[in-house]
């Protein structure tokens, strides 16, 4: 089998998973701390699971010897392996990764509940409703159920992992978090940015006592500008990034434009997103219903925090028009 382990610095190796999803493969790292630490893993498939088999075995490891876990966030490319390092690995994470990891009835329930509501007020048909929830669904099943042991937040260390520090970065998700070695500026991002793509900022329900759902294009755009000094940025998928700087402000700047072209779509008369999703990506939004939908109610949110659409509600329905 073609090596995927490649060793980036004195104590960072990369390890490439492949996925079942359209992302492609996905960037785990090992990180020889004091705790043999791994950062994500890869989503739950056998081809995965072989992949980090023989990854670890070229570095004479195997699963039982991972002692750390750190979970960028929630999503099951990154977490679906988690099972395979228990019970010997400890995992850290964000709180709001909990919910997602531990597959807590509840907030699953609350938050399919939040969605179908949420999508039938911005003008999404009903039985688009349910294949959204059918696909979320198909998704969550590449992760295995696992809890949270160390919480993280903003500015931690983490036990183990001496010179790294934690920076909430949400946005791509709620429950984002990345690594930032201080002494040379090296970042362990997950999604937060990847040099091939733009990172979408997918639109969450809200969590335990929130009561609004987060602005994530917003978040996203505040989160990108804390990792403006990151000398070197390992992603979660594609290359690492030489030039963050550059690349940081080529997304905001890209983000700018975006939101115009919105503007220029949305036309003179109220109109709801799942409207101007389907304007703006003819065909794609078919088979991208969620990503889509993300996509133009994060850039609707931009341009009425600027002031240039404003959103009002008519009948239990929500419409966007130009200020
Ligand atoms: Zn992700």
């Amino acid at each position: 089998m073609k090596t995927t382990m490649i060793q980036r610095s004195k104590e960072i190796y990369q390890i490439t998973i492949p996925t079942p999803f359209l992302v492609g493969p996905v960037n785990t790292y090992l990180i020889k701390g004091d705790a043999l630490t791994l950062v994500d893993t890869g989503p739950k498939t056998a081809e995965a699971r072989e992949q980090m088999e023989n990854s670890l075995a070229e570095l004479n490891l195997s699963f039982k010897d991972i002692e750390l876990v750190v979970l960028t966030h929630h999503h099951p490319d990154h977490v679906g392996l988690i099972g395979e390092f228990l019970p010997n690995a400890k995992i850290a994470g964000h709180l709001k990764l909990k919910p997602w990891l531990e597959k807590d009835e509840q907030f699953y329930s609350r938050t399919r509940q939040f969605f179908y509501r949420f999508y039938r007020e911005h003008g999404v048909p009903e039985s688009w409703v349910r294949e959204m929830d059918r696909s979320q669904n198909y998704y969550m099943d590449f992760t295995s159920p696992a809890s949270v042991d160390f919480i993280l937040e903003e500015g931690d260390l983490i036990d183990g992992l001496p010179g790294w520090r934690v920076l909430e970065t949400p946005g791509h998700a709620q429950s984002h978090l990345s690594l930032i070695r201080e002494k040379d500026g090296t970042m362990v991002a997950g999604d937060h940015l990847i040099e091939h793509i733009s990172s979408n900022a997918i639109i969450e329900a809200p969590y335990f006592n929130e009561t609004e759902r987060p602005k994530t294009l917003l978040q996203y755009r505040e989160a990108l500008k804390k990792c403006i000094n990151a000398s070197l940025i390992f992603s979660g998928h594609g290359s690492m990034i030489r030039k963050p700087k550059e690349l940081i402000e080529e997304r905001i700047h890209a983000m700018d434009k975006k939101a115009q072209v919105f503007k220029r779509k949305m036309g003179e008369d109220p109109i709801q997103v799942f409207s101007l999703c389907q304007k703006m990506y003819p065909e794609i939004y078919r088979k991208q219903t969620a990503l889509t939908f993300s996509e133009t109610l994060g850039h609707l949110d931009l341009l009425e925090e600027r002031g240039e659409v404003k959103a009002e509600r008519s009948e239990g329905e929500i419409y966007y028009m130009k200020a």
